[in-house]
């Protein structure tokens, strides 16, 4: 590998210069760097993370946990413990948040000094085939990696303006809880920040425009999700078709495409999806295709149309997770230091962190079905398992789905407690190509909800022993 510094021409030169630095990007050059590579990292943000750290995971998991302690806290009377009513502070909740995203932050700043990765503060764009100009500077590398992420997808002729009309950062910082909140779109984001909100006080509406929330997960988890959310006191209007958002100064009015009724609210999120960002990078000029919904085109190795350019993570399309992205930073590092290494996009795990949670991987049974494939299905109720009925949160179910001759486990899907840990081991399950068989043999610790596991793939063979 060559020896980063000013070369002959005056300029910065890497072997890897990496443009974003969220998890798809810092974590590329973590492993490039790893590997011997001289790399560089650039950011329009002052600290790394990217969204995932700053205005995303990290900061709405750190107002999921402590709304839901808030919300746990009002009555532990069923556990024999009287407590006076908790009082929200929502200043130090939010600074709590803070603290929280700064620690991550510094951790992955300390993360890029200890590999020695060069961080560049500043908006980067191509010149050429390895080059970036950034504040002013040439840097150079053989090794473009576009790791740029996405932004909160608009609403056609809405401006989010962070006060009335929120987008997923708004709803992250408010200074006090809405009387009245509307969600538009019954996704991750909109499942998430609206349970948030209504944990804290506010009325929740989510108003979606399919007939169902969460579209990418197992369709009957969905539904279950849905009831248990309704009777936490969200309300959920599917297949509404929102014509137009208005700003107020008293509020926000949601008018409906076939409905005469509006809706008055306080605020409104905007919640409809992300879009990638692929522009003003120069990537046109250089040739590098870019799909019609602003996805840069790449192949299994993240290569794009052009030599030497790269994509990962959400700007490359597939599932705009972190997990995601972090990966395709690390096969992408190994290959282009010459280690085979592949991603297994079969394999990739989703949780939406409502309560209960809902976690998912493999094939949906929705899927199996339009494929026409011969499936099984071994379903296990946490109403069955022991210690969930202790810790009062038997919420939820456990479903498998197996190929039927082989026992091949083609999707998990998790609605309970800790359904975000336990698909852990049906993710690792699947990518060791295991059997149902095998997850109803393994010996799970007692009393853990992870137990449900064991016999739901124990109920695919119609075996279940505590149902
Ligand atoms: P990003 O994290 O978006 O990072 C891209 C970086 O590139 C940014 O820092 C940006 O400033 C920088 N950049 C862009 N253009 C330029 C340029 N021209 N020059 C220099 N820098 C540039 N995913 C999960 O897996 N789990 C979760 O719990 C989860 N929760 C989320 C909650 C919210 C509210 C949101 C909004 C998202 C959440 N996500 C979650 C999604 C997750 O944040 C993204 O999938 C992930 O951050 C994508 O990583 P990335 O590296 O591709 O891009
Ligand atoms: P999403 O794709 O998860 O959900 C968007 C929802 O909006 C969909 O249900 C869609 O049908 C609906 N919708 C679209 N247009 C609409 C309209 N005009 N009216 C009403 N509903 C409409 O997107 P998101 O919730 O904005 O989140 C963005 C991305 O961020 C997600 O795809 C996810 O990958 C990521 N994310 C992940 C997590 C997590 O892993 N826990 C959390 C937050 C965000």
């Amino acid at each position: 590998m060559s020896e980063g510094g000013k070369g002959g021409n005056g300029r910065d030169s890497y072997d890897l210069i990496v443009i974003g630095a969220g998890p798809g990007g810092y974590v590329c050059a973590i492993r490039a760097a790893q590997l011997g590579m001289r790399a560089a990292i650039i950011d329009a943000r002052e600290t790394p993370g990217g969204t995932c750290l700053n205005i995303g995971c990290i900061p709405s998991k750190a107002l999921l946990h402590a709304s839901r302690l808030y919300e746990a806290q009002k009555d532990l009377s069923a556990f024999g413990v009287e407590a006076k009513a908790p009082k929200l502070n929502l200043k130090a909740m939010m600074a709590y948040k803070e603290e929280s995203v700064e620690a991550n932050v510094k951790g992955v700043g300390f993360l890029l000094k200890k590999n020695k990765v060069a961080y560049r503060h500043g908006r980067a764009r191509l010149v050429s085939a390895g080059a970036v100009e950034v504040g002013g500077e040439r840097l150079q590398a053989p090794h473009i990696v576009i790791a740029t992420g996405s932004d909160p997808a608009a609403f056609p002729n809405v401006k989010m303006d962070e006060t009335r009309i929120l987008s997923s950062t708004g709803a992250l910082s408010l200074s006090s809880v809405p009387k009245s909140l509307a969600v538009v779109g019954a996704g991750y984001i909109g499942l998430e920040m609206g349970s948030v909100w209504r944990r804290l006080g506010a009325e929740v509406v989510i108003l979606e425009a399919l007939p169902r929330i969460a579209p990418g997960m197992d369709g009957e988890i969905a539904r279950h999700l849905g009831r248990l959310l309704e009777k936490q006191g969200l309300q959920i209007r599917a297949g509404v078709k929102v014509k137009g958002i208005a700003a107020g100064k008293k509020g926000a009015e949601i008018a409906f495409a076939d409905k005469n009724d509006a809706l008055f609210v306080e605020k409104v999120l905007i919640a409809v999806g992300r879009t990638p960002l692929s522009g003003g990078l120069g990537l046109e000029a250089l040739g590098v295709k870019i799909s019609a919904r602003g996805f840069i085109e790449t192949d299994e190795a993240c290569r794009t149309s052009e030599e030497g350019i790269y994509a990962i993570g959400d700007v490359a399309g597939g599932a705009m997770l972190a997990h995601k992205a972090s990966e395709e930073g690390v096969v992408l590092a190994e290959n282009l230091c010459g280690i085979k290494s592949a991603l297994n996009r079969e394999a990739i795990p989703s949780v939406i962190y409502t309560h209960p949670e809902a976690a998912s991987v493999g094939k949906t049974e929705e899927a199996l079905k339009e494929e026409g494939a011969d499936y099984k299905t071994g379903r296990f109720p946490f109403t069955a398992n022991g210690r969930a009925k202790v810790n009062r949160e038997a919420e939820g179910f456990v479903k498998i789905l197996a190929e039927k001759g082989s026992d091949r486990i083609l999707g998990v899907h998790i609605l309970g407690a800790e359904a975000g840990l336990m698909i852990a081991q049906a993710v690792t399950a699947m990518e060791f190509g295991a059997a149902a068989e095998d997850l109803a043999r393994t010996i799970h610790a007692h009393p853990t909800l992870s137990e449900a596991m064991k016999e739901a793939a124990l109920s695919a063979e119609k075996r279940a022993l505590h149902m």
